[in-house]
């Protein structure tokens, strides 16, 4: 289902307020690693709405390497992202980690996004293959595409057609970088699927010089969006302090990635 050998046409996912994912319009999803507060998400969810960004990301059940670690606010977080969308116009997306949350999200995300860790949690796949609610299905930390297309299967197999893939980095010796950011997985999802394609600049990268121009090359090699983290004071960001940019800098991003006449 997910190949292009069943389907030649590029998948356009058309999500409320007419925004689409694919086809001729990139697609900018912008902020925080985590929703930490209300007055935090509103923040961010001005700073996005000024700056044209339609989508607003926010974790609210946070996969932390370390259990010590802030968790995420759940299904308040949920409220929360939804409450400040609304206040601003915008959509979410956020991640579900437990097959029994996919439901009971659907009244608070416009996007479900499956994260890294949970690639091939195939219940989790299926649970989110059952609803009728755009999916962002994230690349395995060490998934190969074989791997990354058969995860996209399962949900599809379901009989939700509304799934989008997102390049996240992989793990390599590498580390200047916190993943090494596989730019040729884009063209090869886009030549082997129809569905769309994004890419993730923060958590491929880790760090914020390099996010424009890497930003750049996959709109380049056809990616059809960009997921960038965004937080009002990244230094105080309760996970991933050290990668998030702040408004300033996602400005200043955003206008040097409009700029190159790759984003459409
Ligand atoms: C995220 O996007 O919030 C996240 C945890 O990313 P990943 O699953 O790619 O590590
Ligand atoms: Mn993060």
């Amino acid at each position: 289902l997910v190949s292009r050998k069943t389907r030649k046409e590029d998948t356009v996912i058309l999500l409320p307020g007419d925004v689409v994912v694919g086809g001729s319009a990139s697609l900018m999803v912008a902020g925080p690693c985590s929703v930490e507060s209300e007055q935090q998400t509103r923040a961010v969810a001005a700073a996005l709405q000024k700056a044209g960004v339609r989508v607003m990301r926010g974790g609210a059940f946070k996969p932390r390497t370390s259990p010590y670690d802030f968790q995420g606010l759940g299904m308040d977080g949920l409220r929360i992202l939804r409450e400040a969308a609304d206040e601003y116009g915008l959509l979410t997306i956020s991640e579900i980690v437990d097959p029994a949350h996919i439901e009971p999200s659907l009244d608070y995300v416009d996007i479900i996004q499956i994260g890294a860790r949970n690639m091939q949690n195939f219940e989790l796949l299926k649970a989110a293959g059952e609803v009728n609610k755009p999916v962002l299905l994230k690349r395995g930390l060490a998934a190969t595409m074989e791997e990354f297309l058969h995860a996209a299967e399962y949900i599809m197999s379901r009989g939700n057609t509304q799934v989008m893939l997102i390049e996240r980095g992989i793990r390599t010796y590498e580390k200047w970088t916190r993943n090494t950011l596989d730019i040729s997985a884009v063209p090869i999802l886009k030549q082997e699927s129809h569905l769309p394609v994004l890419v993730d600049v923060t958590h491929s990268t880790g760090r914020k010089d390099i996010l424009a121009p890497c930003a750049k090359a996959a709109l380049a090699a056809g990616a059809d969006g960009i997921m960038v983290e965004v937080h009002p004071d990244p230094a105080t960001a309760l996970s991933d302090a050290a990668q998030q940019l702040n408004f300033d800098e996602f400005n200043t991003f955003f206008d040097e990635v409009k700029a190159s006449g790759l984003y459409r």
